[in-house]
C-alpha cells in the first residue's frame, strides 16, 4: 500500500503528452491551450472616449460653454482636431480626436443646437489609454490554461481563430461485475443497476474530454479478457469499474498481469479507493476503480482527474474552501486518509453528511466537498477548522 500522494505523484510522472491540435475558436471552450498566446496589437488599439459625451479639453472646462465641431460615433475616425473652445460628440469606444485630453459625460451638459453648456464637469479623464489592458508582445495566456469563456473572450480580441489546443486523451469505461444491469433494464433478484459508467462518463465530460461506455461485462476471465483488450485498442485510457479487489470474483488484476500490463501500484492508503489499480502498456493505462460508488467518484476525482488533465498539459488546482465543522467526524482505522463527504451550511459552516460509507452514493448528491483525515488521525472536533476539497 502506497500514500495517496505517492500514488498520485507515480500516475503524474506516467501521464504521456497529447500533441496539439487547432481548433475553431467556437469549439475551444474547455479545452487546454498547448501555445503561449503573444499579443500581436495593443488593446486597446488607440485612446478611446469611455463615455457618451462630448471630448474637449480639461483647460477648457471652466468656460462654460464650448462648440460642437463634429460627430465621432465608434468605428469611426476623427476627422478634426478640436481647439480651445471647441469640443466633438462622441460616444463610448470611439476613438479620441486629436488635441482633447478629457471626455465630458453628456449627463454634465446641455446641448443646444450646435453649443453644450457645462455643468460641475467631472474631474475624471474618461478616456481609455491604448494599450492599457494589453500591449503588443505581453504573454497574455499560458500554454496548460484551460480555456473559460473569458479566456475565449481574450483569443478573440488578439485575434487568434484557431488556438491550439491538447488533443484530448481517448477514454473508454467498462464495468465488470455479474450483478449489474443497464439502467433501462430492471434488475433480477440480486441485480443492480450499473451506475458507475454514467456517472464516470459524466465526470470525464465535465472536464471536456469525450468517452466511450464499453458497457458491462461479467465477471469472467475470457469475456473480461477480450473486452480489456479491445476496449484498449483504439483508445488511450481504460477506466474499468469493479473487479479490482482480493475477492474470488476480482478479476481484473490478474487479467492485466496476464495481458502484459505493468502495475505502478494496486492498493493506495484511502479510504474509499484502497483497492485502486494504476498499469501501464506501451502508451495504453488502465485505471481500476473499486466498485463502490463513492469510491469510484472519489478514485476519479482524486486520481483519475489529475491524470487525463496532466496528459493534455494542465496542472490541476483543487479549489480549497475552509471553515468550521458543525459537528464531530470520527473513525476507528488510521492506516490510511479517509474522505467525507461535507457541505456548506452558512458562510464558514461546514457540516459533515450523513455517510454511511463507500456504497453511499446518494451522500455526495447534496455535497460541496470533502474533507480529509490525514493517515493517523482519528478525528476532527465540532469547531475544528478544514480544508474542503470543493468538487
Ligand atoms: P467490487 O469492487 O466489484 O467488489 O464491487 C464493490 C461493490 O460495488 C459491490 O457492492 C458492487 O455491487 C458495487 N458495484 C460494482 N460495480 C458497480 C457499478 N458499475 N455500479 C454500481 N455499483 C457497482
Ligand atoms: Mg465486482
Amino acid at each position: 500500500m502506497i500514500t495517496y500522494e505517492e500514488a498520485l505523484s507515480r500516475m503524474l510522472a506516467a501521464a504521456p503528452r497529447m500533441p496539439a491540435e487547432a481548433v475553431a475558436l467556437a469549439e475551444a471552450d474547455g479545452r487546454i491551450l498547448a501555445q503561449d498566446v503573444v499579443a500581436d496589437m495593443d488593446m486597446p488599439p488607440f485612446d478611446k472616449s469611455a463615455m457618451d459625451g462630448y471630448a474637449c479639453r480639461r483647460a477648457d472646462l471652466g468656460l462654460g460653454e464650448l462648440t460642437v465641431i463634429e460627430d465621432i460615433a465608434a468605428g469611426a475616425w476623427p476627422a478634426r482636431t478640436v481647439v480651445s473652445g471647441t469640443c466633438a460628440r462622441i460616444f463610448t469606444g470611439a476613438p479620441l480626436p486629436l488635441g482633447a485630453d478629457c471626455v465630458l459625460m453628456q449627463e454634465q451638459s446641455e446641448r443646444r443646437g450646435d453649443r453644450i453648456r457645462i455643468h460641475n464637469p467631472d474631474t475624471a479623464d474618461n478616456i481609455c489609454r491604448r494599450a492599457e489592458d494589453i500591449r503588443t508582445g505581453d504573454r497574455v495566456l499560458a500554454c496548460g490554461e484551460r480555456l473559460t469563456p473569458a479566456h475565449i473572450a481574450v483569443l478573440a480580441s488578439v485575434g487568434v481563430a484557431r488556438p491550439l489546443v491538447a488533443r484530448r486523451p481517448r477514454v473508454a469505461i467498462l464495468a465488470t461485475g455479474n450483478e449489474l444491469v443497464p439502467v433501462d433494464v430492471t434488475p433480477g433478484p440480486a441485480g443492480i443497476h450499473n451506475s458507475n459508467s454514467p456517472q464516470l462518463a459524466a465526470q470525464t465530460r465535465a472536464m471536456g474530454v469525450c468517452v466511450t461506455d464499453r458497457g458491462i461485462v461479467g465477471d469472467d476471465t475470457a469475456t473480461l479478457t477480450a473486452a480489456i483488450h479491445d476496449a484498449l485498442s483504439d483508445h488511450d485510457v481504460l477506466l474499468l469499474s469493479g473487479g479490482v479487489s482480493t475477492g474470488d470474483y476480482d478479476l481484473v488484476p490478474g487479467i492485466l498481469r496476464q495481458l502484459g500490463f505493468a502495475f505502478a501500484f494496486e492498493s493506495v492508503a484511502m479510504q474509499p479507493g484502497r483497492p485502486t489499480v494504476f498499469a501501464q502498456k506501451d502508451a495504453h493505462f488502465c485505471c481500476g476503480l473499486p466498485g463502490n460508488p463513492v469510491s469510484t467518484f472519489v478514485v476519479f476525482e482524486l486520481l483519475v482527474k489529475p491524470f487525463l488533465f496532466q496528459m493534455m498539459g494542465h496542472t490541476v488546482e483543487p479549489r480549497i474552501a475552509t471553515g468550521r465543522l458543525t459537528r464531530p467526524v470520527r473513525r476507528r482505522a488510521t492506516d490510511r486518509q479517509a474522505a467525507f463527504p461535507v457541505r456548506f451550511t452558512a458562510p464558514g459552516d461546514v457540516e459533515p453528511m450523513t455517510y454511511h460509507g463507500s456504497a453511499h452514493i446518494n451522500a455526495l448528491t447534496r455535497a460541496d466537498g470533502i474533507i480529509t483525515l490525514p493517515i493517523g488521525k482519528g478525528c476532527f472536533e465540532a469547531g475544528e477548522h478544514v480544508h474542503v476539497r470543493c468538487f
